[in-house]
């Protein structure tokens, strides 16, 4: 019987930890915090199940889509998706649409966003072509009046540098192509719009995205798994065989799998090259903070989540729960808003005290106008260490030297998942990688688990996706 320790109780470290399980492994789950479902777990907040911010679920892979179902049973909904834009007070589709912008920008500033997309198309570079940075990227494939408009602003507060800073990859890998010859032609009714099909649908469990992990986790304890909570791995054995708790105790394995950030496994680990102690002091997290409104309205707006693109305001992203499976039916007449603010670990922003940050997030709503001028009930705020990798240009070349290490030095060490192997994963990709390190101990199987690419997100509509939940 192999022994396999689990750091993280994330999708990722839970998907492995019930598929060790399943093949007969004796699993030791160690998990930090005294919950299962990691960055996609989900609480009750005044009295409705809420995710950490928006939590939609879909996939391309029926692996992952038969993986999650057996898990959801009938308990779940499918969402027809609607989030736009809110940029100085007005709603924009996404993706852009021709029509709509030229409703809310007005001819004049439409005509300056054409005249820069066919300035760029004119000068024939293309996206993937020039040097290579985001900027370059987005300006290349929507001309630089609409990337300032639209992508700059909402893309330095969630990454905190400068677009020019930001590789290729969150572009190439996060934002749907768009042709403005075609959307305008669609909005003088010449061509069919096809970005209408692009809105796309998702699942979501009814009483929120974390009852998945929760399953899980009674599934490892109910095949002979362990899960110790408020357990952070804070050392690893010298051969990579096993932990160190913090209260001493060593606990041996023959293979660990790890979903602890990437950067802190390299650290618990002796005999660090000097090329991978350079490389942990670049690769950098930007962290979240989540504050939580209770307003007692119940119909402030119709989308799952909002982009705030204004730059003058911190506020990043709005979760409305009462437009979510688990949320439409609450009794309260309220609606509870999740509003995200990206910072650094240093930052001005972490270090603000809670009621600070729900003063804030009032007065931003209010703002936005998106408010309507409801009374702002209460507040709660939650604080998530690490949840985006920064895909900083030229972030590969740091990420490299670690892979070598840990391949070469420590082949029984498995490092999965978002933080885990540095990769801006949805929970599909993070299933996954768990999915795959499981095979890779059980069956003896070589799937190169760096390789596996996250490909869609954030601004990454379609096509739309051909393998949602189905029955
Ligand atoms: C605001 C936000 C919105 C998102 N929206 C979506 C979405 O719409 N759709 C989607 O599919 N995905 C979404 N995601 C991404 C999704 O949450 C993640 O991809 C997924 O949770 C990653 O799983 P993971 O297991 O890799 O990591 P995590 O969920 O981060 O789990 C890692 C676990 O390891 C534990 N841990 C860390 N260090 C230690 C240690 N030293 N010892 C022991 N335990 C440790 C942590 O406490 C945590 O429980 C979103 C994420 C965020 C932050």
């Amino acid at each position: 019987m192999k022994r396999v320790a689990v750091i993280g109780a994330g999708p990722a470290g839970l998907t492995a930890a019930l598929e060790l399980c399943r093949q007969g492994c004796d699993v030791d789950l160690y998990e930090a915090s005294p919950h299962v479902g990691g960055m996609a777990r989900s609480f009750d907040l005044w009295g409705v199940p809420v995710d950490l911010g928006p939590h939609r679920f879909f996939t391309r892979d029926p692996r992952i889509n038969h993986f999650w179902l057996e898990l959801a049973g009938d308990d779940f909904e499918m969402v027809h998706r609607l989030t736009r834009i809110h940029y100085r007070g007005r709603f924009y589709d996404y993706p852009l649409r021709a029509s709509n912008a030229l409703r809310n920008l007005g001819w004049g500033e439409a005509m300056r966003c054409g005249g820069s997309y066919l300035k760029q198309k004119a000068l024939g570079v293309f996206p993937g072509t020039g040097p290579g940075n985001f900027e370059e990227w987005v300006v290349s494939a929507f001309g630089r009046r609409l990337y300032e408009l639209f992508f700059r602003d909402y893309s330095e507060k969630l990454w905190g540098i400068p677009c020019r800073d930001l590789d290729i990859d969150f572009a190439a890998q996060r934002i749907q192509r768009f042709s403005l010859g075609r959307a305008l032609l669609a909005a003088f009714g010449w061509e069919r719009d096809r970005h209408k099909t692009l809105t796309g649908t998702f699942a979501h469990p009814l009483r929120g995205a974390g009852i998945i992990y929760e399953r899980m986790a009674e599934r490892i304890l109910a095949g002979g798994g362990r899960i110790h909570r408020n357990t952070p791995v804070t050392r690893i054995a010298r051969s990579g065989k096993g932990v160190v708790l913090p209260d001493g105790t060593a606990h041996d394995c023959d293979h660990l799998v790890s979903t602890m950030p990437l950067t802190q496994l390299c650290r618990c680990l002796p005999g660090l090259p000097e090329a991978v102690i350079g490389s942990l002091d670049r690769l950098r997290y930007r962290n979240t903070l989540l504050v939580y409104l209770r307003v007692a309205h119940d119909d402030l707006f119709p989308d799952q989540w909002v982009y705030v693109q204004t730059p003058e305001l911190r506020l990043g992203r709005i979760t409305n729960f009462r437009n979510w499976p688990s949320g439409k039916h609450d009794p309260s007449g309220s609606s509870i808003l999740a509003l995200e603010y990206w910072c650094d670990p240093a930052g001005d922003l972490w270090t603000c005290s809670d009621p600070a940050l729900i003063a804030l997030g009032e007065g931003e709503l209010a703002l936005t106008g998106l408010l309507r001028g409801a009374q702002v009930l209460d507040g709660h705020v939650v604080r998530l260490p690490s949840c985006y990798p920064v895909y900083r240009k030229g972030y590969r070349q740091w990420l490299q030297p670690i892979v070598d290490f840990l391949r070469r030095d420590y082949p029984a060490i498995h490092a999965i998942g978002r933080y885990g192997a540095f990769k801006y994963n949805n929970q599909d990709h993070s299933i996954l990688m768990g999915l795959l390190a499981a095979e890779n101990i059980t069956t003896g199987a070589s799937h190169d688990l760096w390789a596996i690419n996250t490909d869609y997100g954030v601004y990454q509509e379609g096509p739309a996706p051909s393998v949602t939940p189905t029955r």
